[in-house]
């Protein structure tokens, strides 16, 4: 112990050097008051009694360290127990105290407490507790580097095992595509059939309704019971006129007979039929309707009605034209056994499949859903190797430090907004009180200066500013025992500055120094 006093006596002394106010120790030597004084930048050479007269003779101010008389000049604050300070000589006995050991106001009539001791003392508390985050922060990196290592390895067994799953997987799935195939071309060739045959029965019902449509004009036309129709009897339907004046000359009735006077009802059916059926009406009275077909329509027509409505869709010609005709027919019904075409949409609707076929489909269903279950497994594989894939070579840092941050989200709320960090995602602002979030930027890159790569992330391309760039955002990072935000701000227009406190950026403290008992002994 009295060897440490000894070393430190000429410290003490060192301090207490006499020099000239407001000179630095380091700079003492410039002041030898046994010799003139050479200011400082070389320039004057006065004598030693002009320096700190409160009169300014040196260019560089050096001549008045303690006085305010140089503008340029500046004083030295001692400050011992807490750090030197220069300050501007125009803030010598200007009142306020500037240095912590009051030294600066020697001549105001301002009493400043030294206030240096206390000043030291908490700066080395709060060093203190900078390095003991700092130790702490560095020991739960090492874990947290530890803790990647390990789980990155895990994550490169699960991808190896995930590789070769996937490859009996795809092995599957070309089997069963195969099959699914298989059972689909039957299907298909079943599926045309049935719908094959239902169109023929179709259009032989229809081509069987028109003809007894036919049948039955020809019947009412043929009013002298010969078996022909003449021109006279065609001329007895004026609604049949084709020029629009009402009546049918005997030209337009030959016109509407080929030429022929007159037609048998082969050929009646065969070229005059079309050109009429749509104008023709029928002159059988309601009376002569036998009942049960006057009421079987009537009994349809509502349940019929809604279904047509719905498939307004895909309106086929064939139910418009007979709809009209059915209204048509309420006015003057048709006549005396009108045929009366079955319900449209019975008539529509394909009738159900077959034993057989319906057998044939629900193979070709099953073949499919099995199929589509292992793609989809498949797809799902794929995706969790894609996922893995990036995890495992993403730059976490020189060590995989960052790696925890990885799936992550943390959260900042202020007055106005809730910020939302997931690192190598995305940073986003949301409105505290609702509202949709706003995109502040998706990961970019590492940021920060070259030396220092991993001090800063960079997220760019988020919500556009009106008028203005997209948004971005640079995180800083600070060491620190705990992962939370600390800050968020906007310093310039769209380009957002957040704090993330994580162990993984704190440095190796500096060896613990040795105290200075251990020193003596050494
Ligand atoms: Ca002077
Ligand atoms: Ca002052």
């Amino acid at each position: 112990m009295l060897l440490l006093q000894l070393l430190l006596l000429p410290l003490c002394w060192a301090v207490e050097v006499k020099r000239p106010r407001g000179v630095s120790l380091s700079n003492h030597h410039f002041y030898d008051e046994s010799k003139p004084f050479t200011c400082l930048d070389g320039t004057a050479t006065i004598p030693f009694d002009q320096v700190n007269d409160d009169y300014c003779d040196c260019k560089d101010g050096s001549d008045e360290p303690g006085t305010a008389a140089c503008p340029n000049g500046s004083f030295h604050c001692t400050n011992t127990g807490y750090k030197p300070l220069y300050i501007l000589s125009s803030r010598v006995n200007d009142g306020v105290c500037d240095c912590c050991d009051g030294t600066d106001e020697y001549n105001s009539g301002t009493v400043c407490e030294n206030s240096c001791r206390e000043k030291g003392r908490k700066e080395k508390e709060s060093l203190q507790q900078l390095a003991e985050v700092t130790r702490e922060g560095f020991r739960l990196k090492k874990m947290l580097i530890e803790e990647w290592k390990t789980a990155r390895e895990e994550k490169q067994s699960k991808l190896l095992e995930l590789q070769s799953g996937k490859k009996s997987l795809e092995d599957q799935v070309e089997t069963l595509r195969t099959a699914k195939e298989e059972a689909e071309r039957p299907e298909k060739e079943a599926k045309d059939q049935h719908r094959k045959l239902w169109e023929e029965q179709q259009a032989a019902a229809k081509a069987r309704r028109e003809q007894e449509l036919a049948a039955s004009a020809f019947q009412e036309l043929d009013d002298n019971m010969d078996g022909l129709v003449s021109l006279a009897e065609l001329q007895t339907h004026p609604e049949l006129d084709t020029d629009g004046d009402g009546g049918l000359s005997e030209e337009e009735a030959q016109a509407l007979l080929s030429g022929d006077t007159q037609t048998d009802t082969t050929s009646f059916y065969d070229r005059v039929w079309a050109a009429i059926r749509d104008k023709y009406r029928s002159e059988v009275p309601p009376t002569d309707i036998p009942v049960p077909e006057v009421t079987e329509p009537k009994e349809e027509k509502p349940p019929v009605l809604p279904p047509t409505e719905e498939e307004e869709e895909e309106p086929e010609e064939e139910p418009e034209e007979e709809e009209e005709e059915e209204e048509e027919e309420e006015e003057a019904p048709p006549p005396l056994q009108p045929p009366q075409p079955p319900s449209p949409t019975e008539d529509e609707k394909m009738p159900p499949y077959d034993e057989e076929t319906q057998a044939i489909i629900d193979a070709a269903q099953e073949a499919r859903n099995k199929f589509e279950e292992v793609e989809r497994s498949l797809k799902e594989m794929e995706e969790s190797i894609r996922s893995l894939e990036q995890e495992i070579s993403f730059d976490f840092g020189p060590s995989g430090e960052f790696a925890y941050l990885y799936s992550q989200c943390y959260e900042l709320t202020t007055n106005e907004y809730v910020y939302r960090l997931c690192p190598f995602k995305l940073v986003s602002q949301k409105p505290k009180h609702g509202g949709s979030p706003t995109s502040l930027g998706t990961w970019g890159s590492w940021a920060g200066p070259e030396h220092d790569k991993f001090s800063a992330m960079k997220y760019e391309q988020g919500t556009g500013c009106w008028q203005g760039p997209n948004r971005s955002t640079t995180v800083r990072l600070l060491c620190g025992k705990e992962t939370v935000v600390t800050s968020t701000t906007e310093p310039s227009r769209c380009e957002y500055l957040m704090e993330l406190m994580t162990p993984a950026a704190c440095s190796e403290p500096p060896p613990e120094a040795p105290s200075d008992g251990d020193h003596d002994e050494l």
